[in-house]
């Protein structure tokens, strides 16, 4: 019987690239509504896996389902109409629009419920409105009129976490998040992921583990290509193998 708490699994998901084996018979299970994390030591497979989940690689062996769908052979611009929606995937940038038209751009996508929105009644003052509210969702409502080249790193990542959210995505595949950010972006940066988990689920490669630790709900540790433990934070945390795989050993 399906389950309909796991929203994404990976079946014995296996990636060889000549030969050699990156990702090894990994069974992930992602829970509907959490924050769940991938970590690990350089080298470990995470981004394999997560171009495995978003299609960005065909797998070796094994199967992926997503609501309980075997997605393996789904091409990446069907998922993201089922709902699994990679950042940075489908939501360009462009530097020449302001933040308010980029959002306003990613709203008139015709994915998902944003597509209905659109489709429907919605005035252009609807959706005016819409890219507001996901503007002041992300803390950007100072910079609404700036264009988004003008944009510091930080707030540019929260562009992207705002046009990806346009999408209206069920699943919000992460691919470090932090990465590049100073401390006070940081900071503002996990509480959005946060608010965006609210009522969807969040999967995420993350390097920063004082995040990780703050935000997940589950963290699946990867070494080798092979998952080392699994658990919430303090589980996995007092596991001695997984501190060993972080010092380097
Ligand atoms: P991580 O993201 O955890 O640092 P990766 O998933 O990028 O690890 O890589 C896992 C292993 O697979 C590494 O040893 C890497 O060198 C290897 N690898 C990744 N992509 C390729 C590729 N396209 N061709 C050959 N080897 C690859
Ligand atoms: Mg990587």
């Amino acid at each position: 019987a399906p389950n309909d708490d796991i929203i994404l699994e990976a079946r014995n998901l296996t990636k060889e690239f000549k030969g050699f084996v990156a990702v090894k018979e990994v069974n992930l299970q992602v829970r509907r509504g959490t924050i769940h994390a991938l970590i690990g030591p350089n080298g470990a497979g995470k981004s394999t896996v997560f171009n495995l989940l978003t299609k960005f690689l065909t797998p070796t062996r094994g199967q992926i389902l997503y609501k309980g769908r075997d997605i393996t052979r789904t091409k990446p611009a069907d998922i993201a109409l089922m709902g699994l929606v990679r950042s940075f995937q489908i939501s360009a940038v462009f530097p020449h629009l302001s933040v308010l038209e980029n959002v306003r751009v990613a709203l008139q996508r015709p994915l998902g419920t944003s597509f209905h929105f659109w489709k429907s009644e919605a005035s252009l003052h609807d959706l005016h409105g819409r890219a507001l509210e996901l503007i002041e969702a992300v803390n950007l409502t100072p910079w609404a009129g700036h264009l988004a080249a003008e944009l510091p790193y930080g707030r540019k990542r929260a562009l992207e976490i705002a046009t990806t959210l346009a999408l209206d995505p069920e699943v919000m595949l992460l691919d470090e998040p932090l990465a590049g950010m100073g401390h006070e972006d940081i900071e503002g940066t996990a509480a959005l992921i946060k608010r965006v988990a609210a009522d969807r689920t969040v999967l995420m490669v993350e390097h920063n583990l004082s995040v990780v630790a703050h935000l997940s709900d589950t963290i699946t540790v990867l070494r080798r290509g092979e998952i080392l433990a699994e658990g919430p934070y303090e589980v996995v945390s007092k596991n001695p193998q997984v501190m060993e795989a972080y010092m380097g050993t």
